[in-house]
C-alpha cells in the first residue's frame, strides 16, 4: 500500500506539475497547501511508518481554517502525527487543521462536525431543470452561538464535500 495524496506525489516531490495535476491547481481543486502539506507527509513517512498507507482524499480551506479528508478509519494517523505537521507548515498562519473521514452522509457528516448539537430538520431540495440536489439544514437558533464555525464556513466545507449546495439556516 502507498500513499495517496490529493495531487500526484512524484509531482510534489519535484515541484514540476504534470498537465491532470496543473489542470486541477488552475481549477483551484488545489493548491500550494496541497503541495506544501503532502510534501511534509512524505517526510514524515519515512520515519513514522504508519503514515505509509495514508489516503488524503480532499483539502478544503477557508480563511479560518483548513479541513482535511482522510479515508475512514485514517483520522487516528493524523492526530498522531499532528504536532510535527504543526511545526512543519509554514502557511497554515493562524488556522486551525481539522480532520474528518469520508462520507457521503449530510446527515453522518454533520453528526461528526457539529456533535453533539443536532438539527431539527434536513431537508434535501432537488432543483428544475437538471435535478440538481441541495440539502437545507435547520438548527435551533439558540446553537448559533455553539457552533464551531461560522455558518458559511459550514456552508463551504460540506458544499465541497458531499459535492452539493448546503444550507444552514437557524430558526
Ligand atoms: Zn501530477
Amino acid at each position: 500500500m502507498c500513499m495517496k495524496l490529493t495531487l500526484d506525489r512524484m509531482c510534489i516531490q519535484t515541484k514540476n506539475l504534470c498537465k491532470a495535476c496543473q489542470t486541477a491547481m488552475d481549477k483551484g481543486e488545489i493548491s500550494e497547501f496541497d503541495m506544501e502539506l503532502g510534501l511534509i507527509l512524505m517526510n514524515l513517512a519515512k520515519s513514522n511508518k504508519y503514515l505509509n498507507d495514508l489516503t488524503i482524499l480532499n483539502i478544503v480551506e477557508t480563511s479560518n481554517n483548513v479541513f482535511i479528508m482522510v479515508k475512514k478509519g485514517q483520522i487516528e494517523k493524523m492526530e498522531k502525527a499532528h504536532d510535527q505537521i504543526i511545526e512543519q507548515l509554514g502557511s497554515l498562519e493562524k488556522r486551525k487543521l481539522y480532520y474528518f473521514e469520508k462520507t457521503k452522509s449530510s446527515k453522518t457528516l454533520v453528526n461528526m462536525l457539529l456533535h453533539p448539537i443536532k438539527p431539527i430538520s434536513s431537508t434535501t431540495i432537488i432543483l428544475p431543470p437538471d435535478g440538481q440536489k441541495e440539502i437545507k439544514l435547520k438548527f435551533k437558533s439558540k446553537y448559533k452561538s455553539e457552533i464551531p464555525l461560522p455558518a458559511i464556513e459550514l456552508s463551504k466545507l460540506t458544499s465541497a464535500i458531499l459535492n452539493m449546495e448546503t444550507h444552514y439556516i437557524f430558526v
